[in-house]
């Protein structure tokens, strides 16, 4: 078997178009959505991913700025800084961009943010009310999972899906979310002992680990769906994902790509929260 690629740069401009459309309707109201990105100290991948999320709000028509602070600023500046935004009735989407610095915490920053423009959905009243099944602004990654999987048709109820992986950016939200369309969920990590039994189980494999290559195909189950969430630069500078792209696709018969599938995903769907928020805060959802 040969899978076929789940081509996240097609559908990312897909959803990327609706929103465009989405930001034109509520310009034409009088509501230009904004987003604003914080980046505190210079680390080089955040910068790509920040100037990245810049150009693409642009393009759909979001006003997008970055405020880009020294590494050396304190944790009390950061509150103080979101606080403004947060008041700033122009902002409809804040994003603070993580890793912060050693000596901020994140989770104090992240639950600073208001729950109304947390656009990265991960403001523990958003993700509450993920986990009650309640409608709410979604982490993107995990979400722009499930639209991968709408877009090939896959229906998820009562079928086996393993995550492994339980952050609470990816993992947890995304198994929370297949569990919320039925699947029968199972979520692994690094105590998992077996690993393969799990994997060879699944219907759906999402990986979101961090180690490259570690899921080849021998670990998968014939004809699984496989969603490949790592992001791993390899010493020869490849880009890899958290799969063995070449032996998974032998046995898949969907799987995403890396460069080019769940990466392009995130980032359309930080703008489509930005336009939910948006929406939100002027109570039209
Ligand atoms: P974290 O480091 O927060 O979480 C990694 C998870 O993998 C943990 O739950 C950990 O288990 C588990 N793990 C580690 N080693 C093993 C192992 N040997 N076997 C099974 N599970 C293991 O990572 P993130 O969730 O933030 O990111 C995961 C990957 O996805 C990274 O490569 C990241 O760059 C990428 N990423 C890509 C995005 C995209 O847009 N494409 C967006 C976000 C992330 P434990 O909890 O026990 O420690």
């Amino acid at each position: 078997m040969s899978a076929i690629i789940i081509d996240g740069k097609e559908i990312s401009k897909k959803v990327k178009e609706e929103v465009r459309l989405e930001v034109e309707k509520l310009k034409s109201q009088g509501i230009p959505p904004k987003l604003t990105v914080v980046l505190v100290g210079d680390d080089p991948a955040s910068q790509v991913y920040v100037r990245n999320k810049e150009k693409s709000a642009r393009k759909v028509g979001i006003e997008s700025d970055t405020i880009r602070l020294p590494a050396e600023t304190s944790e009390e500046e950061l509150v103080e800084l979101v606080k403004k935004l947060n008041d700033d009735e122009s902002v409809n989407g804040i994003l603070v961009q993580l890793p912060l610095p050693d000596h901020i915490s994140k989770d104090r920053i992240i639950e600073t943010i208001s729950p109304m423009k947390d656009a990265d959905g991960f403001h523990p009243y958003n993700l509450g009310r993920l986990m009650a099944g309640l409608e709410t602004v979604i982490p993107c990654t995990p979400n722009g999972i499930m639209r991968m999987l709408d877009e090939i048709g896959f229906e998820l109820k009562g079928k086996n899906a393993v995550v492994i992986g339980r952050s609470v950016i990816v993992g947890k939200p995304v198994a929370q979310l297949l569990l919320s369309r039925h699947a029968t969920v199972t979520t692994c990590h690094s105590r998992t002992k077996n690993l393969e039994f799990y994997t060879k189980n699944a219907d759906v494999l999402v990986v979101a680990v961090g180690r490259p290559e570690m899921i080849r195909g021998e670990q998968i189950k014939e004809g699984a769906v496989v969603i490949d969430v790592g992001i791993n630069r390899k010493e020869d500078g490849k880009l890899v994902g958290d799969v063995h792209f070449e032996s998974a696709s032998e046995v898949a018969s969907w799987i995403t790509p890396v460069p080019g599938g769940v990466g392009p995903m995130t980032v359309a769907m930080l703008l489509y929260n930005t336009v939910y928020l948006t929406k939100k805060q002027h109570g039209i959802v």
